[in-house]
């Protein structure tokens, strides 16, 4: 998959910087040093990566640290929104006619996966209750309405086709078909080159001005790297598209493309194809692309301070209650104190992709596991092990005891309840399953 290599390279940037209590301006340029070179070595274009590591630069510089982070997380995290900026920020959809259909120009040079994305898109369109029609605008290569015919059919949609006609003639009548037959999208195969030359742009330029499409989306393979983005700078100089459907990401290593294409060019990625399957279509979101390509490093940083504090031999005995189903009130006082160790518990959620950024600014008390605590030790021994004798009047005497409400001893006796009917399910499955589920 895509970013291998950077996310290593990133991630080894950043752990120079994790033991440093407070980074210094020339710590915070080393490392971005380190990130530029990863991010040239990805294949990002020069002036992009440039760009990306002065702004990442001077955002670390002189913010305040917030408190529940450390300065190196602090930097993980101004990278992580500035590569999702870069990337384009927030998702982009398609933009619908107000008036059906809609009309969709897909462009692209030859083998960058026009074709096969035609009918991916077709597919999810389908999916979401659309009836789109494909048409064949590609008149030159033989086998190209053939080829549109038998992917249409895989995605189930109809394919509009007039043979060797003019290619804006076809666009224009198959609009008309549409309108016709109930067609709410319409989706143009355009003509593609080897490289891109007059002629071609020519033909594309003319069925833009007579159709005006509602998107022009841009193929392009991302395996080609900078190549693809130079393709997408010439397209959209001479075509002004409307958004870029970057292919091939399963196969490419490096993800330069992915991290250049809207910088360069201004337009969005909107989908990226990820096989060659119908199916092997996603909307590109920025975000979780940026997750990805920092979150291996980060969890790895969060298994790396698991392993270091905790204390291997008391989580064994609690794996092993937990799979036995006997797990009581003892062990989730274990469990507590082993959670304090890793210090506070939005730093820890915050190393989960995806989540960072929701838990800025969600309130987490660290107290709570406190209060939790406080309430086990008001219990006695034997209602620690046998949380069942708990009754109401019991319930009264402990939050008396450890000063909290009678409904917070509710909460705690059915979370414990709960963890027991969690651990259950792995029940029935064979040692090592279990032992995987929960590694999990
Ligand atoms: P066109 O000439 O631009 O229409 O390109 P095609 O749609 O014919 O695709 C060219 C080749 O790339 C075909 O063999 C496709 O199966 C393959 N292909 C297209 N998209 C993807 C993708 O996202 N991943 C992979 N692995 N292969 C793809």
């Amino acid at each position: 998959m895509a970013f291998e290599g950077l996310s290593d390279k990133l991630s080894n940037a950043f752990k120079k910087l994790k033991n440093k209590g407070k980074l210094t301006e020339s710590d915070v340029k080393e490392a971005m040093r380190e990130v530029r070179l990863a991010l040239l070595e990805a294949d990002v274009n020069f002036k992009v990566a440039k760009n990306f590591t002065n702004k990442v630069t001077e955002r670390a510089i002189g913010q305040d640290v917030m408190e529940s982070l450390t300065p190196a997380q602090m930097v993980v995290k101004i990278v992580n929104e500035e590569l999702t900026a870069l990337m384009g920020g927030e998702e982009e959809k398609i933009k619908f006619a107000s008036k059906p259909p809609t009309v969709i120009m897909m462009c692209g040079l030859q083998g960058s996966g026009k074709t096969t994305h035609t009918a991916k898109l077709a597919k999810m369109l389908k999916s979401q209750g659309r009836r789109p029609l494909l048409v064949a605008c590609d008149i030159y290569r033989p086998a190209a309405i053939d080829q549109l015919k038998v992917v249409g059919a895989k995605a189930g949609a109809p394919v509009f086709e007039m043979g060797k006609k003019n290619p804006v003639k076809i666009a224009k009548e198959a609009i008309k078909h549409a309108k016709d037959y109930g067609n709410d999208v319409v989706i143009l195969d355009t003509a593609g080159r080897l490289h891109i030359d007059e002629e071609l742009m020519e033909e594309l330029k003319n069925i833009k001005k007579e159709v005006n499409p509602d998107e022009i989306l841009l193929v392009i393979d991302s395996m080609t790297g900078q190549d693809a983005v130079n393709v997408a700078k010439s397209f959209n100089d001479l075509l002004e598209i409307t958004g870029v459907i970057l292919t091939k990401l399963d196969g490419d290593t490096r993800g330069g493309a992915a991290l250049s294409v809207k910088e360069v060019t201004g337009k969005p990625i909107k989908f990226c194809g990820t096989g060659e399957k119908l199916e092997d279509l996603e909307v590109f979101h920025p975000d979780r692309m940026a997750s990805r390509i920092l979150g291996m490093g980060d969890v790895l940083t969060l298994i790396e301070d698991v392993e270091a504090k905790l204390d291997e031999k008391k989580a064994e005995a609690v794996a092993k209650k937990m799979m036995e189903n006997k797990m009581d009130f003892n062990d989730l006082l274990q469990q507590f104190e082993q959670i304090k160790k890793m210090g506070p518990i939005k730093g820890i959620l915050g190393k989960i992709p995806g989540l960072g950024k929701q838990l800025e600014n969600a309130d987490i008390d660290d107290r709570q596991i406190d209060w939790c605590e406080a309430i086990i030790y008001s219990m006695t021994q034997a209602e620690r092990e046998k949380p069942s004798l708990i009754n109401a009047s019991r319930k009264k005497r402990i939050a008396a005891g450890s000063g909290r409400k009678v409904e917070e001893v509710n909460r705690l006796l059915k979370q414990l309840e709960q963890m027991q009917k969690m651990m259950k399910q792995f029940t029935g499955k064979g040692k090592k399953g279990k032992r995987r589920a929960m590694m999990k």
